[in-house]
């Protein structure tokens, strides 16, 4: 399809997807009662987008306390199907407050979802009869669902959760043999030093893929290199079922290859005044999440806190004529440093540019509430275990530089032994709040 047709396509979906949450579900049909609008009114996405924003995180725990005092279910009031013919539920780990059901998906919504999961796996070159190793937090979070489509592949997850300890999951790997692996960027780094101390290499594990999702570890160029080069194969990053990146040496982004499921990249807004943007290569925005195809418990006109840049040219790695996106940060995570939005995986990035120098460990010391900061920032690296340390000051120019350069900080170095800063296998906490 071109992008007209798909976008009509999508129209399309829309309409009917509307029509459906305003039917099924009460919060739903309140949040367009309080718009003023039907779903009758809306044909394009340029009219969706001048709907208010109908949930966020904030929301979403309101409607499933709403829910669980007055129907007994914790899923919230814009569940749009009955409670029993939810299949799975899924919670996103590593956020702070009262978790939030928000992957929860009837039978149909599965099966719908799994043809992503194949798509990408036969992608990386995975097929039916192999097996794949699948190291996340298992059990109540988001990233279980991905097993269904996995099996649905005819691939048999090694699934050995994270908290097992990396000596488990490289002792598993062992034994099992699988030719994919599934798990953090962080995990995937962590492995390779374990590796080696056990006296052997990650390399011998043979693996041909590694699909990694959660953090920006394979959008800097050195974390990507280093641990394609450390396994011997290629490692895709992916975002959910909504797109993966490309078999290019060069990081290039999430190919948005679902754009039945989601009206994703399109709405996209202000991550401050929340106000639509228009879509053009290079765009930041926060992502506006609406799912046109799921049933059970739909987000309709939700606002992610992903902030994320759109790519609109034709990827020069592969040749995708869709959108392409990059992770920039959490909009909740934005600082504001002399009126400038500073986003620390930015701050990440022009870091790990420095590894083996530095250990790529990192901690942004915030004394008070975010998002205004008292300049200067204070950033607290630790230094490589074979760096001199009487030539600190030389490498804290050229880190200063760079960030000058590329992020428009000048921040205060506080210089950390190698080790000190705590490596957590999930999501690293980059601030150090002392408020
Ligand atoms: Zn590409």
């Amino acid at each position: 399809m071109s992008e007209e047709e798909i976008k009509d396509h999508q129209e399309e979906l829309l309409c009917k997807q509307l029509k459906y949450v305003y039917r099924n579900s009460q919060l739903y049909r309140k949040k367009f009662e309080e718009s003023g609008a039907f779903p009758e009114d809306i044909q394009t996405i340029e009219n969706f987008q001048k709907l208010p924003i109908f949930m966020d995180k904030a929301i979403e725990r309101t409607s499933q306390q709403e829910s669980t005092d007055r129907f007994g279910h914790p899923f919230g009031m814009h569940l749009c199907s009955s409670p029993d013919e939810i299949v799975f539920t899924g919670t996103t780990s590593g956020t702070s407050g009262v978790p939030t059901f928000t992957y929860t998906f009837t039978r149909a919504d599965i099966e719908f979802l799994n043809r992503y999961i194949r798509h990408m796996l036969n992608y990386g070159g995975i097929h039916a009869g192999e097996r794949l190793l699948f190291s996340h937090a298992l059990g109540i979070y988001a990233t279980s669902s991905i097993l269904f489509g996995v099996r649905s592949q005819g691939v048999l997850p090694i699934d050995v959760d994270v908290r097992a300890g990396s000596k488990s999951i490289l002792q598993y790997a062992k034994m099992a043999g699988p030719t994919a692996a599934m798990m953090t960027p962080s995990l995937a780094e962590h492995l390779i030093h374990k590796a080696a101390e056990l006296g052997t290499d990650v390399r011998n594990l043979g693996l041909q893929a590694i699909f990694t999702v959660g953090e920006i570890g394979v959008g800097v160029p050195k974390i990507k290199k280093r641990i394609e080069e450390s396994y011997g194969c290629r490692i895709y990053d992916y975002l959910g079922e909504l797109g993966f990146s490309c078999d290019s040496d060069e990081y290039h982004g999430i190919h948005c290859v679902a754009p039945d499921l989601n009206l994703f990249p399109l709405d996209l807004i202000d991550p401050e005044t929340k106000t639509p943007l228009a879509i053009y290569n290079g765009v930041i925005g926060e992502r506006v999440t609406t799912e046109l195809n799921l049933k059970g418990l739909p987000r309709i006109r939700y606002a992610t806190g992903d902030v994320i840049q759109v790519f609109t040219d034709e990827c020069s790695g592969c040749g995708f004529s869709g959108k392409r996106v990059k992770f920039v940060g959490r909009s909740d995570d934005m600082l504001i440093v002399k009126g400038a939005n500073v986003y620390p995986s930015a701050i990440k990035k022009v870091v790990s540019n420095f590894i083996p120098d530095v250990t790529g460990e990192l901690r942004i010391v915030l004394n008070n509430p975010p998002p205004r900061v008292v300049p200067p920032l204070q950033i607290k690296l630790e230094y490589g275990s074979h760096y001199d340390k009487s030539r600190l000051c030389v490498l804290e120019e050229k880190i200063k530089n760079a960030l000058h350069t590329e992020a428009r900080l000048t921040p205060d170095i506080i210089w950390c032994e190698p080790g000190t800063l705590e490596k957590s296998l999930t999501k690293t906490p980059l601030f150090e709040k002392n408020y």
